[in-house]
This record gives C-alpha cells, structure tokens and sequence, in this order.
C-alpha cells in the first residue's frame, strides 16, 4: 500500500542513487586515504594501488584488460573524447553515427563537422532501431569511425551493435558504442571484440556522478583529449578521481552481480504497462522485446510530456518526458522525430525507468496517478475538448 506522503522515484534513466556499499567504498579515499596518486610517499602509493585495483576488478566484470580502460569524468567525457581522439588518430575525415544519439555524441560530431569533417546519420526504422543495412550504403573510403550507441537513452531501445560490428570490422573501420545506459542493464562481453570504444558512466549504475571510463581496445588509435601531467598513461590529464574511481569499481561489480534481478524489473514493468492498457490514443515507443529492461517510453495523444511529468511530481512521482539533460527543450526530442512520430505526438512523451528498488505497488499506484493526469490534462486541452467532450 503505497501512503499519499511517499516519493515513488522511476527515472532511473537520469540518474540512480549512489548504493550504501558505494559510499562505504569512497569515504575512506574522501578523508583518510585522501594522497596524490601520483605522489611518490606512502599516501600516493597506497591510493595509486587502490586505482590500479579498481581498474582490475572493473576490468574482471567487463571481460578485458584493465590497460584497456581509463578514468574519464563520466559519459559526456568519454564519448567526445572517443569522438574527437579517434576521428583525429584517422588520416580519413568521415564519420557515421546515428540520428538518435545522445546529445554527447551528436554536439561532439557537429564541433567536428566544423573543422571539416563530414558526418552521416542512420536513420532508423519505427521501432527506433538503426537499420544496418543502411550503413552499407554511407561506409565509404574516407570513413573514420563508426559509432553507434548501444541503447538508447530516452525509449531504452536496444541497436543491433552486432551486425553493426561485423559491417565496421569488415570494412575495417573502428566502432565506437556509447553503453551508458547499458551497462548493469544487458550483458556486456567485451573479450568478443565487438567493439573498439566503448563509453560508461557511474551515476547510472548506482555509482556517483562525475565518474566514467572509457575502453579502448589495445590497438584502437585514439589522441588524447586532456593534456596534462600524464595521469591515465598519458592519455588523459588531470588527478585521478580516487573516491569516484574507487565508488564505481563497487557499483559495477554490484551492478554485474544483480543482473539476473533485471527480469523481475521487466516483469514490474509488464506489469504497469498492462495496468495501462484502457488510457486511449496511449502510444508505446520500441517493442518490448527489444528494450532495456526497466524502460518505458510511452505517447500520449493532446498531452504536453513536460506538463504531465510536473502532474505527477506534485503527487510525488518522479518521471522524465524526455532525457533529463533535454528535459527544458521546448521542442520534442530528436529521437522520436528521427523514428517518424508526429511532432505533436511526440510533444506527449513520458519515460518511466525502473529498477530494481521498484515495486508492484509503487507501479500499480503511478499507474493510478497515471490515468486522472492524462484525463485531467486532456480536459484543459482545448483540440480534444472539441474533438471528445461533449458540450
Ligand atoms: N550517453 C547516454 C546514452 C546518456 O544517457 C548520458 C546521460 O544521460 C550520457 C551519455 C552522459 O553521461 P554523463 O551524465 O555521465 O555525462
């Protein structure tokens, strides 16, 4: 039984709160073990040791080397680093990503394509898939890199990043993946080689902010982003981030170890969704079966998404209508353009993102929440009073 005064947080996709065992494993790096890393006393050394660590244990989860994988200030780090280092290792000046990623990834290409590069963008089909096949057509001989992110942010769906692979490979042409908001959410085995880079963030795993990796391949060509003092071997200036570092070491291998828990969290979901099913002109966005675990990203027709996300705020249910970092746009969101919703539909969009700390009740009353939201706010839309309501 959910009481009126409880907070019912289901925006998962935003942000995670840091896990108890995640602020035990940073604060002793806050106040006790606070040294330099790259300092040559006890103090350094010591705290020097527990990254190299961390970096072990993240790399054991991730199957791959602990030199493939460098401390970055978190995914909008690593995404323009790998975008800008690896377009700049090239000799070649194109790259091709898609239509619907992060905004990390697009701006990042867009300052390139000031500099004279040349971008293509796959579009992708009504499910919000990226369409392989289309990238036969845009690979060419001056393509540099290849990236594609591996969920997306907003309806959680999934990108056929194998086939992807296999084009780029056999082209071969690097393929970088922005797996922010996969990791702890699907399987990830990067010993298969699929992928040259690849992108993480620690506030979305239970981790904290600030705090990200970025793998790369041994082999994969990349130039530094940070210049400074040679931390991260020399690849990416500036003083390690020890409690961050040492707090998402703890939330990967916790996240790793709880993924057989995410059937459940889509088991919660299908859930909310059935509880839904009588809301009309409601428009779920992806297939089920090809979406993160935890998401749900649905339309509402004669909706504003960002009116319906204060709507249940007040009733002390946290959502987003879009990704938290486009959640002020006025426009709605590329993504949904880029698979073909009407721009006035796409004006109605809600994301709800469970996991794990989610339950049935909390989802059966959003689910209650929910319904007199999208009745109330229709009844203030004067399209649908005509069209619907009787005078
Ligand atoms: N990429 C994706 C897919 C994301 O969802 C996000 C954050 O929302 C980022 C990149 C940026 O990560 P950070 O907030 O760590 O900069």
């Amino acid at each position: 039984m959910i009481q009126s005064n409880q907070q019912i947080y289901v925006d998962n996709a935003a942000s995670t709160p840091v896990r108890d065992e995640v602020v035990a494993a940073m604060q002793p790096f806050l106040q006790t073990v606070f040294g330099n890393p790259s300092s040559i006393h006890k103090c350094g050394i010591y705290a020097r040791r527990n990254i190299d660590e961390a970096r072990e244990r993240i790399a054991y989860c991730l199957k791959c080397h602990p030199d493939e994988l460098y401390f970055t200030s978190g995914g909008t780090e690593s995404n323009n680093w790998a975008i800008f280092g690896m377009a700049m290792a090239s000799e070649k000046k194109e790259l091709i990503t898609s239509q619907i990623e992060h905004p990390s990834v697009l701006n990042a290409i867009k300052a390139l394509e000031r500099f004279a590069y040349k971008a293509a963008y796959l579009k992708t089909n009504s499910f919000g898939e990226v369409v392989p096949e289309e990238l036969e057509t845009l690979i060419n001989l001056n393509t540099a890199l290849i990236t594609v992110m591996l969920a997306n942010n907003e309806t959680g769906v999934l990108q056929p990043v194998d086939k992807i692979s296999e084009l780029a490979h056999w082209h071969n042409i690097p393929f970088f993946s922005d797996a922010v908001q996969a990791i702890g959410n699907v399987e990830l085995d990067l010993s298969k080689g699929l992928f040259d880079a690849m992108s993480f963030s620690g506030h979305k795993l239970g981790g904290p902010k600030g705090i990200g990796i970025l793998y790369l391949r041994r082999g994969t060509k990349i130039e530094p982003f940070l210049h400074g003092g040679g931390q991260e071997r020399g690849y990416r200036g500036g003083t390690e981030n020890v409690p961050g570092i040492m707090g998402l070491a703890t939330a990967v291998e916790l996240a790793i170890n709880d993924l057989k828990k995410k059937q459940s969290v889509q088991s919660i979901k299908l859930r909310l969704l059935e509880a839904l099913h009588d809301i009309p002109m409601a428009h779920l966005s992806g297939r089920l079966d090809n979406t993160l675990p935890g998401t749900l990203h649905i339309c509402f027709d004669y909706v504003d998404g960002s009116d319906l996300v204060r709507y249940l705020s007040m009733n002390g249910i946290f959502a987003s209508s879009s990704s938290a970092c486009a959640s002020n746009a006025k426009e709605p969101s590329h993504v949904l353009l880029a698979m073909g919703i009407p721009y006035e539909l796409a004006r109605g969009a809600l994301r709800i993102s469970l996991n794990e700390r989610n339950t049935i009740d909390e989802v059966l009353y959003l689910a209650h929440v929910l319904k007199t939201a999208v009745s109330t706010l229709r009844s203030m839309n004067a399209e649908y009073r005509n069209m619907y309501m009787k005078k």
